[in-house]
This record gives structure tokens, C-alpha cells and sequence, in this order.
């Protein structure tokens, strides 16, 4: 008789990649993962995926998992197989040596927006509530930091104001910065559909490059590297000149627009098209679009985010929001998009080195004491954590000496890759908790801890339109690995023994994930994101839900929750939005004689970050299967190169080797590379050897999206 076929499950989740979050349904038959499909009931995607999310479950083979924890004592020795008892020893071991030595500053985590906000949450109460310092960082740093300090400075909170349903309202979208068509694929897709509806709906694109979101565009603007925000000025001017903007709106709801309409009177289109390189009747265009729109609706994302001036670009965008009063309304407002799965949730729990849970500024005193008063510890440290650059720069003088890294990559995904490399080959103590074996940071571990992933993680996330979600596993644990969570816990309740702070077992006396997220929705009581009426009870019965859902806050949709400011009052000691009036600074590097290309970095349609999991998939290289230069056909004629030959790319920090493509969506004098590509393809550190660490200096947000370049003939071996 033939055998039974094993039965199917269907477990409900989010999908592993983009800030979308998207719900998937994953099938499996209690052992193996062996399909997914778009959650029909989910708001954010009602049953889409993209190529990406609909090959999640292609992803989830054991192949180059890392299955239990491995140690080294020292470099000269490999790392072997421990016990996860004495591997967590271990860590608190050294950790507590080294704090004992050299202080709490001496030791730092560097964490992920691919952790659940439960993880999140317990390592960001282990680093500032138990060791005592704020050295915690996230790669979201990489991503959203920008967006974050632009929110904070104009709306007054950390709060994207728009939702999803907003695609099908506008009257005209302005998309800068971002190219959703490949980032955000199925938003994009909500956008097109919309559109298609509303032929009379605007799409306006602002990117240097032709992309696929800006082939779809009724207007691209392609602006040069760094000109965003003069674009925006000028549209501002000519806002301002012809009466579009809402004066009334503008004098009861806002300050500090004095200052700003002073500033862009002499910036008209002609001066910005000079800088920005489009032409000046576009700019006319494009503000006349905003202006006469019963709604518009900004979208941005890294283009903007990662940029020596990343908080400016966003408050300049924002302020055409503020002077046209298209905020708090259907199809209205500035919408950032998150990166990643949950970047959103790192900055409520406080995650970052310079915030506390639930959006507390760690520079505040009172917010300090609150936070204090609700993990039951006597202060919360004042020194400012070091953000993400910093944090390996610190590392790279020997000024901190223990480094615990989990779920992200940096040792590929920072800029300035030989100095991260340098600090992480000089740090006295690695650890690298990871689902995957063989990152590019992995060599430089002396403690590797196996992680759960997609498919086998209890929490939740929340996507860019603030809903929380709950991920579920559908797999048990495999091997030894663990919930990211969980090790933390165990760590944290190992190390406070060890420096004097026995209390580590109440703080960390969570069972599971379940409690961690009760005791994080309490400390948003009377927040702006205040989640008390939420519970995973409440997620699991009713599905996801937006932010803020208070104690008592009915499950049918409430208009103050699908979308912020509807009344015109904002978080702010007034209650009125503020008008920033931005810097005149454009990219950190210029061109010059020696490098002489402007290099934009970007995603692919069907690659994720490092490559950790989509790399895994054979049919996601179909799109693009090797790195390569994209470039105009005049760029590489003039120095007798051809389009498909392999082309030394050289920057002021290093050089690869690329294949050189011939592409119309290229301007002159610009060149593109995806940021996706690491060792495993490049044979290097990958594609961010070639960028720098300049910094943001309200954001700290690192300029990934510009370098100056050139480009020769490679000579082979
Ligand atoms: Fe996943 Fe984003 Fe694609 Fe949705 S759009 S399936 S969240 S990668």
C-alpha cells in the first residue's frame, strides 16, 4: 500500500525581508517547510508576495545554518563545538572581565531590524538596565535613523503619519529617494494598481536613475547625488509663488515658517535646475502637481535616509506637507518606508544608542527616571551610546573590547569595510549570535551562537505603516538554536552575578516571548505609541493592528489610528509642527580629476541584503545573477572600455573588480553597483569597501549612497 502522505499545516507569519510586511501563510508538515503563500487576511499585502516573499520557503533548507554554538579560547585555535551552558558562561566570563577592567562603556552590542521587537527589547534592557551603559546599536542605524530624527524634528515623534489605504486616495504621489518597484515590490504593486484606477493620479520619481519605479513615473526627476533638497526648496518657491500654499493651515497648526518661506525666496527652479541637473520647467511641474492635488503623499527611503544630510532631506520633504496642510488626511502626508522587517519595532523598544523604550529620548532626564522606574533599577546611564560607525570605530582604538553582534553582518554592510574588519580582527571578544554559518563577520568570531530564523521565531514585528504582527513559528528550533531573545535572557542572567547585580534574574524572568511583549506594551502607557490595549491574545483573535492601540481601544478600524494628526495637533511642547530651514551641504565626497564618477549604490528586485537567505535560492539570481557596474555607453567609450568587460572599480578606500554593463538608465558621469554583493561573489569584502563612514550629524546615519569612483581596465592574473 503506498504510504500516507504526511499531514499539511498552514501557520500564519510575516515575511523575513522588507519593511512591507507582508503576511504569509507557511506550509509544512511539522518537519519541513515546504510552501508559502500571501496571507489573504493580512492588511499589508491581502494575500501578495513578491518574488522574494514568495520564495521564502525555498530559503528554508539547513544547508548553512549554523546548528549549535562553537568557541575559541583564543585566535590561534578554530572554533569547536561547546555546550550552551558553557558557551553562555563563557560570554558572561569575559564580558564581566572586561567590564570589571575597563567599565561598562568597554563592552557593546550590535544588533538587527531583522530581530523581533521582543528580541529587541531584552537587549536593549540587558545593555543599559543591567551592564550599564548604552552602547547598543542597530543596523536600522544604516537605514531609518535619518527618517527618525527628520519625524522627531518637524512632527515632534518618531510616527509615520500615512498608512498602506493612503496609495489609493492620493492625487499625486512624490517618490524621492526610494525605489519601491524593487525594495517595497508589493506597496509598489498597491501603488500601480491604484493608479490604474485613477488614471488621473500623478507619480512623480526623484532618483538619478531610471529606475523601475521611475520608468513607471509620469515625471522623473533624475537629480544629481546630493540635490534633493534643493529640488524640494524650489518647489517650495514656487508653492509660495503661486499661492498653493494653505496660509490658514499653515498659521494655526505650524512654526517656524517665517524662516523657511525667507530662505527659498531667492531659490527659484532656474538656480535649483543649475545644482539638481533637471530641467526648471520640471521643477514648475512637479510643484504645480503638489500644489493642485486634493492629496498628495510623500514616499522616501535610503536615497534620502543615508546621506551626510539625511535628516535635512526628510524635514525638506516633510515641509511640503506642512505648507500645503496635506497631512492627517486620506492620500496625504510624508510616508517613509522602513528597510527592514522590523526597524520600526528596534526604535519603539528604544533599541538604538540614543533612545529609550517606547520612543524616550535617552538625553532626557525625566525619561530616563521613567524608564528606571519601570525595570526596577536605580538609574538609567547618562553617557550617550556609540551609534553604529562609532561603535566600531570605538573598537577598531581598543576602547571597547567585547563586541556582541546579532543578526546582521557588519563586517560586509558598513562602510569604511577594511577599518570594521581591522576593529573586529583587534577586539579582544566576538560574539556573533546568527542563524546562518558563514557571514562574511563569522571569521572573527571567538563565540558563535546558533539563532532561530523565519519559520521557527515567536513575536512580533511592525511594518512601516505602524502594525504590529505576530510571527509564528511553524518549525521547531533546529539543532541547538535558540530564540534571539532567549539567548539574551540567559546571557543577561549569567553576567549580573558576575558584576555585582544579582538582580539580573527578576529583571530577565521571562519564560516567554509572550511576557517579554506584556512587559514592553506597559512601558508605552500615555506614549504617543502606546500599545497597552494590545496582547498577543488580541493580535492572534483579531490580526494585525496599527499603532496606537491603548487600553481599551476598540479593534475596528479608528481613524486617529489609521492615520496620525487628523486634527492638527502634534507631539511637540506646542502642539505645532516645526519648519526646519535645511544646511547647504550636497554629498561628503566630490568628483574629481582622479575619481571622477559619482557611484550610487541600490537593491535588486530579488536579492536581500547580505545575501544570508535570498542567496540560498537559485531561481532569485534569474533577474541578476552577478555583480556588476552599470554605466552610461559615453562613460566607458570614452576610456575604451565595453560594455560586458570586467572593469576595475576603484574608490579613496579600495577597489573590485566588476563587469562593466552598458545601461540606458544611467545619467552621464554616474555609475551604479547593487549593494548586495559580499565575499562569496566578490572574493573581497563586497560592495561597501568602496564608501565612506561620513555621518549625518543629527542621525549618524552614514552617506552609503555616494562615492566618488573610477573605473579602468582590469589587468587579470
Ligand atoms: Fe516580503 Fe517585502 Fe516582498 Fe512583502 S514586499 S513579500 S514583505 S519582500
Amino acid at each position: 500500500t503506498p504510504a500516507l502522505a504526511p499531514p499539511r499545516h498552514e501557520t500564519r507569519a510575516t515575511c523575513a525581508y522588507c519593511g512591507v510586511g507582508c503576511g504569509v501563510m507557511i506550509e509544512h508538515d511539522g518537519t519541513r517547510i515546504t510552501a508559502v503563500r500571501g496571507d489573504p487576511a493580512h492588511p499589508a499585502n491581502f494575500g501578495q508576495l513578491c518574488t522574494k516573499g514568495a520564495s521564502l520557503h525555498l530559503s528554508a533548507g539547513l544547508d548553512t545554518r549554523l546548528l549549535y554554538p562553537e568557541y575559541r579560547a583564543t585566535r590561534t585555535e578554530p572554533r569547536r563545538r561547546i555546550r550552551w551552558d558553557a558557551a553562555i558562561d563563557a560570554a558572561a566570563r569575559r564580558f564581566a572581565g572586561i567590564i570589571a577592567a575597563h567599565g561598562p562603556d568597554a563592552v557593546a552590542f550590535y544588533i538587527s531590524g531583522q530581530l523581533l521587537t521582543e528580541d529587541y527589547y531584552v537587549f536593549n534592557k540587558a545593555m543599559k538596565g543591567l551592564i550599564g551603559s548604552n552602547n547598543i546599536d542597530t543596523n536600522s542605524r544604516l537605514c531609518m535613523s535619518s527618517a527618525v530624527a527628520a519625524y522627531k524634528a518637524t512632527l515632534g515623534a518618531d510616527a509615520p503619519p500615512c498608512c498602506y489605504e493612503d496609495f489609493d486616495h492620493a492625487d499625486t504621489i512624490l517618490i524621492a529617494g526610494a525605489n519601491p518597484s524593487y525594495a517595497h515590490p508589493v506597496a509598489f504593486r498597491r501603488i500601480e494598481e491604484a493608479k490604474a484606477r485613477r488614471p488621473q493620479m500623478r507619480l512623480i520619481v526623484v532618483d538619478p536613475r531610471r529606475t523601475d519605479t521611475a520608468a513607471a513615473a509620469d515625471l522623473h526627476l533624475a537629480v544629481l547625488p546630493g540635490t534633493d533638497i534643493r529640488l524640494f526648496e524650489a518647489m517650495l518657491h514656487v508653492l509660495l509663488r503661486e499661492g498653493m500654499l494653505d496660509e490658514a493651515w499653515i498659521a494655526a497648526h505650524t512654526e517656524g515658517f517665517e524662516a523657511l518661506r525667507a530662505h527659498v525666496a531667492e531659490l527659484s527652479p532656474a538656480v535649483a535646475a543649475e545644482v539638481c541637473g533637471v530641467g526648471a520647467d520640471d521643477i514648475v511641474t512637479a510643484a504645480r502637481w503638489w500644489g493642485q492635488a486634493p492629496a498628495a503623499l510623500s514616499l522616501w527611503c535610503q536615497g534620502l535616509n543615508q546621506s551626510i544630510h539625511g535628516t535635512d532631506n526628510g524635514t525638506a520633504l516633510i515641509a511640503l506637507s506642512l505648507a500645503t496642510g496635506k497631512i492627517g488626511r486620506p492620500g496625504c502626508g510624508p510616508f517613509s518606508l522602513t528597510g527592514q522587517p522590523n526597524a520600526m519595532g528596534g526604535r519603539e523598544v528604544g533599541g538604538l544608542a540614543n533612545l529609550l523604550p517606547a520612543h524616550r529620548d535617552l538625553a532626557n532626564p525625566a525619561h530616563r527616571a521613567e524608564v528606571a522606574r519601570l525595570w526596577g533599577i536605580d538609574r538609567v546611564p547618562d553617557t550617550p551610546g556609540l551609534s553604529a560607525v562609532e561603535l566600531f570605530e570605538a573598537v577598531r582604538a581598543g576602547k571597547v573590547k567585547a563586541v556582541w553582534i546579532a543578526c546582521t553582518n557588519p563586517a560586509q554592510s558598513l562602510p569604511e569595510q577594511a577599518r570594521v574588519r581591522e576593529a573586529l580582527a583587534a577586539c579582544e571578544f566576538v560574539v556573533l549570535q546568527e542563524a546562518f554559518r558563514s557571514t562574511e563577520t563569522a571569521p572573527f568570531a571567538d563565540l558563535m551562537l546558533p539563532a532561530t530564523t523565519w519559520g521557527e521565531k515567536d513575536g512580533t514585528v511592525t511594518n512601516s505603516e505602524r502594525r504590529i504582527s505576530r510571527v509564528r513559528p511553524a518549525l521547531p528550533a533546529p539543532g541547538e538554536a535558540r530564540a534571539d531573545w532567549r539567548i539574551a535572557r540567559d546571557f543577561a542572567r549569567a553576567l549580573g552575578p558576575r558584576i555585582g547585580k544579582p538582580q539580573a534574574a527578576r529583571l530577565f524572568a521571562y519564560e516567554r516571548a509572550e511576557e517579554v511583549f506584556a512587559e514592553h506594551a506597559a512601558t508605552t502607557a500615555g506614549r504617543d505609541l502606546d500599545i497597552t490595549g494590545l496582547s498577543y491574545a488580541l493580535l492572534d483573535a483579531a490580526g494585525p493592528q496599527q499603532w496606537p492601540f491603548p487600553a481599551g481601544a476598540r479593534v475596528e478600524e479608528d481613524a486617529a489610528r489609521v492615520r496620525l494628526y487628523a486634527d492638527g495637533c502634534f507631539p511637540t511642547a506646542n502642539g505645532r509642527a516645526r519648519f526646519v530651514v535645511p544646511g547647504r551641504a550636497l554629498t561628503a565626497e566630490k568628483i574629481d580629476a582622479r575619481y571622477p564618477l559619482h557611484l550610487t549604490t541600490g537593491r535588486l528586485r530579488d536579492q536581500w541584503h547580505g545575501m544570508s537567505r535570498s542567496g540560498k535560492v537559485a531561481r532569485l539570481y534569474g533577474h541578476v545573477d552577478e555583480a556588476r557596474i552599470e554605466l552610461h555607453a559615453d562613460d566607458l567609450a570614452v576610456r575604451g572600455l565595453h560594455d560586458g568587460e570586467l572593469v576595475r572599480v576603484a574608490s579613496r578606500r579600495g577597489e573590485l573588480v566588476l563587469r562593466a554593463v552598458v545601461s540606458p538608465d544611467m545619467r552621464k558621469g554616474q555609475a551604479f553597483v547593487a549593494m548586495h554583493w559580499g565575499r562569496k561573489v566578490l572574493g573581497s569584502a563586497g560592495v561597501n569597501l568602496l564608501l565612506g563612514a561620513d555621518l549625518d550629524p543629527l542621525s549618524k546615519q552614514p552617506e552609503l549612497k555616494h562615492a566618488a569612483i573610477r573605473i579602468d581596465k582590469a589587468v587579470l592574473p
